[in-house]
């Protein structure tokens, strides 16, 4: 196959040989061929090689192949996706743009800033521009983002803001990335959080003005401003948030609908809006007498609450209990799922109807959702209720209706003699399962406003709660 014909360390080579081989790509001559060369190696090292790593919530360098990674850079511009370096994929290459890589969705495996009150400070200016100039396209840029959110920003002149705006060339004071000179890269930020999280650097060796020649401040500042606020780069042309820059008219309204329907998925809408508020519509009230839930998965050491779009991620052992879109951490994943699990190697299965998806480090794996007829359940099976692995089995538990089923995670098998009748195995659950999970040794199933800790050695019921007995209520 093609593809693994590329699969070369020399890229020269393989442009070399691509050149030879076909003759419906150009033929480079030998100089620009060196360093177009270069050229595709720095962009996908820059902008294609880093990937969250799930188990650092940091980032890890992927060891992906050159073809591959120029894949993945294709696919994202919307050009063909052929693996070689072609005139189309350099000429986009050599674009000016942000610095920020175009893998890894930061902007879905982190949630944004816990506060709606943010600070920025302009640490220096750049001579392009007079002060104010710089200061009013700051201003403006935030103001974009202000008014489709509930966010503030307000300006402070010392100490530390949790987003420092900052001119630098080359290696910049203590950033960890370094600017490229005139054009490339014009300007990179960090994801929320402490230190350099939130930060925005623009490369002073680019002309920075107010109009339409050089890069327009406003504009790449408002692109970056996102980056701040957690979103990660859009490949939709139109979007604020596509890497390249592109000059739109001041006219014009710089933020498009996928830029509007990504900020608004992690803050929600601005509350002078109350007739159009689509993020958070019907807030399940946590500590009501009814509340219920669709689902219940531990996630390492949190559990997590599904509840129709929310999730609450609550860590037992400090009381801390946070709320969240579904959609800012999984945007395939449907509202109301069923049922939910944690396996034995970290992964978490949701299930809703009689399909089901599998999400390893925050990353819905490709390939699903899966029908679960593949996890060995016969076809008269339309849906689970709930589910949980039991960690020193390493035997799930499946319920649906008032029956159980039971799948070992080592062979990945249904076992025999099952569905079984849930009571006789689980005296005192009696009811239909809303959700279920494992917390130190113990069961905690959940009906509706009801909760029961139940001790599957002992095989006996120890206590019956309120549903919401997790959260400070
Ligand atoms: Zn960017
Ligand atoms: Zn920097």
């Amino acid at each position: 196959m093609r593809e693994r014909i590329l699969r070369m360390k020399d890229l020269s080579l393989l442009l070399l040989t691509c050149a030879a081989l076909s003759n419906t790509l150009p033929i480079y001559p030998e100089k620009d061929s060196k360093e177009d060369v270069k050229l595709v190696q720095d962009y996908l090292n820059r902008f294609y090689a880093v990937e969250p790593d799930p188990n650092q919530l940091g980032w890890k360098i992927n060891a992906e192949s050159t073809a591959e990674k120029l894949k993945k850079m294709q696919e994202f511009f919307g050009l063909k996706v052929t693996g070689k370096p072609d005139t189309e994929t350099l000429e986009i290459m050599k674009k000016p743009r942000c610095g920020v890589p175009d893998v890894g969705l930061y902007g879905v495996t982190l949630p944004g800033w816990k506060k709606t009150k943010l600070t920025y400070r302009i640490v220096n200016h750049t001579p392009d521009m007079s002060k104010e100039d710089v200061d009013k396209a700051i201003q403006k840029a935030f103001k974009l983002w202000s008014t489709v959110t509930p966010l503030i920003f307000t300006r402070i002149h010392e100490g530390i803001a949790d987003i420092m705006i900052a001119f630098g060339t080359k290696a910049h004071g203590r950033c960890p990335r370094y600017f490229d000179g005139p054009l490339g890269i014009l300007a990179h930020a960090f994801p929320p959080g402490n230190g350099f999280g939130g930060d925005v650097h623009f490369d002073e060796d680019e002309d920075w003005t107010t109009g339409s020649a050089g890069f327009n401040l406003f504009l790449v500042a408002a692109h970056e401003f996102g980056h701040a606020l957690g979103l990660s780069h859009s490949n939709d042309q139109r979007a604020l948030m596509f890497p390249n820059y592109a000059y739109i008219s001041p006219s014009e309204f710089p933020l498009s609908p996928d830029d509007i329907s990504g900020i608004q998925s992690i803050y929600g809408s601005p509350p002078s809006a109350p007739d159009k508020r689509p993020a958070i519509p019907t807030l399940p009230e946590t500590c009501g007498s009814q509340m219920s839930f669709d689902a219940i998965t531990t996630l390492r050491r949190e559990v997590i609450f599904l509840k129709d779009r929310h999730l609450w991620r609550v860590y037992p052992d400090n009381s801390e209990v946070e709320r969240e879109l579904i959609s800012t951490f999984w945007p395939t994943l449907p509202p109301g799922t069923e049922a939910a699990y944690e396996n034995t190697k970290d992964q978490i299965l949701f299930f809703k109807g009689n399909k089901f998806w599998v999400i390893s480090g925050y990353q819905v794996l490709l390939g699903y959702p899966k029908n679960i007829n593949t996890l060995g359940f016969p076809k008269g099976v339309k849906k689970i209720d709930a589910a949980v692995c039991d960690k020193q089995t390493g035997k799930t538990v499946f319920f649906t209706g008032d029956k159980y089923w039971r799948f070992d995670e080592n062979s990945q098998s249904m076992e025999k003699g099952y569905p079984r009748r849930t009571v006789d195995d689980f005296p005192g659950i009696s009811q239909k399962i809303d959700a279920v999970f494992q917390q130190k040794g113990l069961f905690y199933f959940f009906h509706g406003s009801k909760q029961w800790e139940f001790d599957p050695t002992a095989k006996k019921v120890i206590r019956e709660i309120k549903s919401n007995s997790w959260f400070n209520c």
